[in-house]
């Protein structure tokens, strides 16, 4: 069983007169920022001068040049994009750090394939919040939490775990559950969920039933109803009450398909090629790929995004989804960019 942590295990106390100098105010960043401080946890934020620098002024914090930030922190959460913390982080981060200070990342990427060697006299635990930013921050303001993963890969204070804990209750995760891992397991999980099943299986899933029907010669538009916007719904049902819960909801002619024709769609070869993206993962293939990707400048990044960006369900979704507006509401993540 994993060891699992709520709300009512956690105490906040660890934090009280401590600083967290949160790193980027970006997806993470403010979310993890604007939680914290509604905890009542005194938050600084370490930028460049730019466009989320005004951002985080604007939203009432105090905003400091990255090494200044780091001074004055006990916690240094790093919430910049992964591949710019290596570069970040030499420059701008480990000349500052003191003995004792914790080092803080939301992804365990870099440090499990050492592209930040973090110095042995800090502590460095990982909060990780199982979902994009955007709700880390939306979910809170609504009462709730996104789950998320802790894991310590270096304690020298003693109190790295209690404090991750309580990092992950300020920014809401213990209203959820927050699961006890380790630096491996967290990144090699989340590179796998998202590749396999949550953002590259999901984009290649909608993409085929799309072109599936487009190419039979059926309406755009209700191809794109039927194999993308309907999906949110059908997601909601699953997050709500798992697979029975959605079946429940769902006409049994759907229930019927669904049982016999899913296991068509995704079968043995597929599960297959899962098991080698998860051995590239683990492997550090991906990462070496990736880290090169970054030092060529993104060449394969740039012409796959724009190649997507212009396929025909993109041209009409952004027509159809321009005429419900209901959509980009008050807390609606479309409103902002979204990484994930
Ligand atoms: P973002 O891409 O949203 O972060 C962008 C932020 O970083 C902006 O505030 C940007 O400022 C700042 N920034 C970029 N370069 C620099 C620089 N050289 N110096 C100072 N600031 C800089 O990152 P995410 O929130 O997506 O990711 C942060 C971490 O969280 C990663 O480790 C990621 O894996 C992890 N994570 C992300 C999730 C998500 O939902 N996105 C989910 C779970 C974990 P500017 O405006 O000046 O460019
Ligand atoms: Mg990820
Ligand atoms: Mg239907």
């Amino acid at each position: 069983m994993a060891k699992m942590y709520y709300d009512h295990d956690v105490q906040l106390d660890v934090l009280q007169d401590k600083t967290v100098a949160v790193i980027g105010y970006g997806s993470q960043g403010h979310a993890h920022a604007q939680n914290l401080r509604d905890n009542g946890i005194n938050v600084v934020i370490g930028l460049r001068q730019g466009k989320s620098w005004r951002k985080a002024e604007e939203d009432g914090f105090q905003v400091y040049p990255v090494s200044k930030a780091t001074q004055q922190a006990d916690i240094v959460m790093l919430l910049l994009p992964d591949e710019k913390q290596p570069q970040v982080y030499e420059q701008e981060i480990k000349p500052y750090l003191r003995a004792g200070q914790a080092l803080a990342f939301a992804h365990g990427f870099n440090v499990h394939f050492n592209q930040v060697v973090p110095p042995d006299n800090v502590d460095v635990f990982l909060a990780a919040p199982k979902g994009p930013g955007h709700l880390v921050r939306r979910v809170f303001q609504e009462g709730g939490g996104v789950p998320g993963l802790i894991a310590v890969y270096q304690d020298v204070t003693g109190q790295a775990k209690e404090i991750a804990l309580a990092y992950s209750k300020g920014i809401g995760c213990t209203r959820a559950a927050v699961i006890e891992t380790t630096f491996k397991e967290e990144t090699e999980t989340d590179l796998f969920g998202e590749q396999a099943v949550l953002c590259g299986g999901t984009t290649a899933l909608i993409k085929a039933g799309f072109e599936t029907l487009t190419e039979a010669g059926y309406q755009p538009e209700v191809a794109y109803f039927e194999c993308l916007h309907e999906l949110k719904l059908i997601v909601d049902l699953l997050y709500e009450s798992g697979l029975e819960g959605m079946r429940y909801s769902i006409s049994d002619t759907a229930q019927w398909g669904d049982l016999t024709a899913g296991p068509r769609i995704i079968n043995e070869q597929t599960k297959q090629e899962m098991k080698k993206l998860l051995e590239e993962i683990q492997s550090g293939e991906f990462a070496k790929g990736w880290v090169l990707e970054n030092q060529a400048n993104r060449p394969m990044f740039n012409a796959l995004t724009r190649k997507d960006n212009e396929h025909p369900i993109e041209q009409v979704g952004r027509r159809l989804r321009e005429k419900m507006p209901f959509i980009k509401g008050k807390n609606s993540v479309a409103k902002d960019v979204v990484t994930s």
